[in-house]
């Protein structure tokens, strides 16, 4: 599918003089269709709710636009925590591991479900508050079967319980006075395979008629988590949210419903939900012909890192020139002092001049969030797109901001 940017370039040189480069552009509309669709896919179950993985994207704005949706979120840090708190987000979903005892006062004194990722978890949730009513638990199969005919193994994942310790786990907690249970299981990451949330939950659905007969406990919900990917090259298709709704509720029907067992499904998404509507906007400051080609940007990894550390492809427009062909093959970089600063490699563009303005695609999740200061690098501003018109969410980082954790005018004595 063609990758379009929904902005022009007017607009973005327009933005540039308020706004310096590079800056990321968030698509308000884009990502409320996205909720809308994923809550009307899922409106056959009761109960059904998007916990919106703050991680992802965690910007007070965007969290207003999501509660406003309908949407919880799912955190696993005092910050994260600190942000429902300021947005008003009362659903809260704490899935983390390795938890210390005061990120679980917090999160119990947030009024949030605590997923544990581990049996022993309980003890040291015990050492600063009692058991909450309302408790889940992480879920490792060890093995599962990801697409219909290929088997993935998660034995070297550090998440989740076994089958025995969910169950001991779910137990104790019982006697520890929790009334409302859930499971969690997240086995994929950027899975574009409409059978994916399907076979997971055929995978949980199951497990959750295990439990109702050993434990004689009927589980409230089950949480599938996040993991739902998007199209980051044109030529892969985007998941149909409708088809991936429906082919949970048949597998809900057959499994739950037919054993007379109604409960509440949630999912964790993050990338799914913001990933295609942000966009990291860049421009071109120069360009060298060495052994390769290269088009030198203002961006570097520090404001998205994921093509540096994955090797992962994002999309990139030059705008104005979106029907042009593509002549060169060129390597995008910025400006850290490290070769794998690159946006993209061996990349078919349009040929680029000094000023030009890229739209690095599919930079609405792990991106900015992920971003860093390395080199002295200061984080970029983030702007929310909402009828044609831009507002500021986050400004850009100043110098001021990267020395706040010391004092540069204080000299060091090496016994201070
Ligand atoms: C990261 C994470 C998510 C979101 O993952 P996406 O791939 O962005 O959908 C959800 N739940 C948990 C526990 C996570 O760690």
């Amino acid at each position: 599918m063609k990758k379009s940017v929904p902005f022009t370039l007017a607009q973005a040189q327009q933005w540039r003089e308020t706004y310096p480069t590079p800056f990321y552009v968030y698509d308000a509309a884009g990502i409320r269709k996205c909720v809308q669709d994923l809550y009307a896919a899922f409106s056959w179950n009761p109960g059904f709710r998007e916990y919106f993985a703050v991680k992802a994207l965690p910007n007070p704005a965007i969290l207003r636009l999501l509660r406003a949706l309908g949407c919880g979120a799912d955190c696993a840090s005092m910050t994260e925590l600190t942000l429902c708190e300021k947005t008003g987000i009362r659903d809260i979903m704490f899935s983390a591991n390795e938890v210390t005892t005061k990120e679980y006062e917090a999160a119990v004194r947030a009024g949030a479900i605590v997923n544990f990722d581990d049996i022993t978890q309980i003890a040291q949730l015990e050492k600063v508050c009692k058991v909450p009513e309302t408790v889940c638990c992480r879920y490792n199969p060890g093995e599962f079967q990801i697409t219909n005919d290929i088997m993935g193994h998660l034995y070297d994942s550090k998440f989740g319980m076994t089958k025995q310790q969910l169950f001991d786990a779910l137990k104790i907690l019982r006697e520890k006075g929790a009334k409302r249970f859930g499971v969690h299981a997240m086995l994929a990451s950027c899975s574009l395979d409409e059978v994916y949330y399907p076979n997971l939950s055929r995978e949980l659905f199951t497990l959750a008629l295990e439990i109702r007969e050993k434990l004689g406990i009927t589980l409230s919900f089950i949480d599938l988590s996040g993991g739902m990917g998007i199209a980051y090259r044109p030529e892969e298709k985007p998941v149909d949210i409708f088809a991936v709704g429906e082919g949970v509720r048949r597998v809900y029907d057959e499994i739950l419903t037919a054993n007379g067992v109604q409960l509440a499904l949630y999912t964790e998404m993050g990338r799914y939900i913001t990933g295609p509507y942000g966009y990291l906007v860049t421009s071109v400051i120069g360009e060298k012909h060495i052994y390769k080609d290269y088009v030198g940007v203002d961006a570097t990894a520090c404001d998205l890192m994921r093509p540096a550390i994955y090797g992962a492809y994002h999309h990139i427009t030059v705008l104005g020139k979106e029907d042009a062909p593509p002549e060169t093959t060129v390597d995008v970089v910025g400006s850290l002092c490290e070769n794998n600063d690159k946006f993209a490699v061996d990349r078919r563009l349009p040929a680029v001049q000094y000023g030009d303005i890229l739209a690095i695609h599919d930079a609405g999740a792990h991106g900015h969030s992920m971003g860093y200061n390395y080199n002295g690098k200061l984080r970029c501003a983030e702007l929310l797109l909402e009828n044609g018109a831009v507002r500021m969410i986050r400004r850009a980082e100043k110098p001021a901001d990267y020395f706040a954790t010391l004092d540069i005018d204080e000299a060091f004595s090496p016994e201070v």
